[in-house]
C-alpha cells in the first residue's frame, strides 16, 4: 500500500464534534436549537438506512430531527402540501427530501417548492444559480464533503489539475463549481468522454462519482494523485451479479474506484465505506446550522 488513506469517518467525527459545540453555544446564548425535517417517500432499504443515519447524527449534534415517512403511493399534491407546511414551520430550519422519489412525483417540482433558505441539500435552482455565479448560498453536501476531504491532503487546491468523472446535478456539476472557486483547473468527464483513462491520468485530484463498481482502475491514476471516491455500490459478497444500492441479500459496499489497485498508485485515497459518505452527513449538519443562523439573523458559524 502506497496511498495514505483519507479517514472520512474520523474527519467527519471531528467536524460533527465542532458542530455540536456550536449548537450548544447557540442554545445557551440565543435559545436556538436547529431543526431539520427529513422526508422519506416509500421504504427503499438504502434510503431507510441513510435516513436513520442522518437522524441519529442530527440528534447527536444536539439538533432536532423531524422525520416524515410517507407511503410510496403518496400523491405529488400531498408531498407539496407537506413541504409547504415545513416551509412555514419556525422549528424547521432545514428540509431534506430523500431522493429518488417514486415516478408519480416530479422531483424537480418538489425541490423547487422547498424554501431556498431551508434547502440544506443545496439542490434548489436558486441555490444552484447562486453557487454557479459565486454568490453565497447553501451548497450540496456531497461535493462540499469532497472538497473538505481533498483539503485535508492539499492545503490549497489552487492550480491543481482536477478531473471529476460524473456530471449529475447532485454531485459532479456542483463539485465543478466548488473546485473552480478553489482555483483548481477542472475537467468534467462523463459517459461520452473519449479515452477516459487518459483524461483521468492528467488529474492531480481525481473524483469518481459514477455509480459503477470499481470502474476506475489503478492504471488510470497519476502516481501520487489524490483520489476521492464518491461511489456507493452494492455488489454480491461472494462473486456473482452486482446490484444497485438498495438490493437485498448478501452484499458488500464498494466504490467507483478499484481500491486495492488505486492504493498502489495514488498519494491519498478515500475508502468506501468510510470516506465521502460520513463527511456528507457532517456537511448536512453544517448546512443546517448555517441555515438556522441565517434565518435568525446570526453570523455564520465559524467552523
Ligand atoms: P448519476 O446521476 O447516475 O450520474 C452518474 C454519472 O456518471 C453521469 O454523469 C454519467 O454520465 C457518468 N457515467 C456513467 N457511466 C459512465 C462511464 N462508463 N464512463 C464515464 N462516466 C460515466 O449518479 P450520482 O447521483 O451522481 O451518483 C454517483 C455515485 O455516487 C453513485 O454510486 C451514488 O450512489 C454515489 N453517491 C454517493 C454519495 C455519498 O454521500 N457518498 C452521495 C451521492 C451519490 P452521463 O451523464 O453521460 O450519463
Amino acid at each position: 500500500m502506497i496511498a495514505r488513506i483519507i479517514d472520512g469517518k474520523a474527519i467527519a467525527a471531528d467536524l460533527r464534534g465542532k458542530i455540536a459545540g456550536e449548537v450548544a453555544r447557540l442554545r445557551a446564548a440565543h435559545g436556538l436549537v436547529p431543526g431539520i425535517a427529513v422526508v422519506q417517500v416509500g421504504d427503499n432499504p438504502a434510503s431507510s438506512v441513510y435516513v436513520r443515519t442522518k437522524s441519529k447524527a442530527v440528534a447527536e449534534a444536539g439538533m432536532r430531527a423531524f422525520d416524515h415517512k410517507l407511503a410510496a403511493d403518496v400523491s405529488e399534491a400531498e408531498l407539496l402540501a407537506l413541504v409547504a407546511k415545513l416551509n412555514a414551520d419556525e422549528q424547521v430550519n432545514g428540509i431534506l427530501v430523500q431522493l429518488p422519489l417514486p415516478p408519480q412525483i416530479d422531483s424537480q417540482k418538489i425541490i423547487s417548492a422547498i424554501d431556498p433558505a431551508k434547502d440544506v441539500d443545496g439542490f434548489h435552482p436558486l441555490n444552484t444559480g447562486r453557487h454557479a455565479t459565486g454568490l453565497a448560498g447553501l451548497v450540496p453536501c456531497t461535493p462540499l464533503a469532497c472538497v473538505i476531504l481533498a483539503k485535508t491532503v492539499h492545503a490549497s487546491l489552487s492550480g491543481l489539475e482536477a478531473v471529476v468523472v460524473g456530471r449529475s446535478n447532485i454531485v459532479g456539476k456542483p463539485l465543478v463549481q466548488l473546485l473552480l472557486a478553489e482555483n483548481a483547473t477542472v475537467t468534467i468527464a462523463h459517459s461520452k468522454t473519449h479515452d477516459l483513462p487518459t483524461v483521468c491520468r492528467r488529474a492531480d485530484l481525481l473524483v469518481a462519482a459514477i455509480g459503477r463498481p470499481e470502474f476506475v482502475r489503478g492504471n488510470w491514476i497519476k502516481p501520487g494523485a489524490t483520489v476521492i471516491d464518491v461511489g456507493i455500490n452494492r455488489v454480491a459478497a461472494e462473486g456473482g451479479e452486482s446490484r444497485p444500492a438498495g438490493g437485498a441479500g448478501k452484499y458488500k459496499i464498494v466504490g467507483d474506484v478499484a481500491f486495492a489497485e488505486a492504493a498502489q498508485v495514488a498519494g491519498a485515497l478515500t475508502p468506501v465505506p468510510g470516506g465521502v459518505g460520513p463527511m456528507t452527513i457532517a456537511c448536512l449538519l453544517l448546512n443546517t446550522l448555517s441555515a438556522a443562523c441565517a434565518q435568525k439573523g446570526l453570523p455564520a458559524p465559524s467552523i
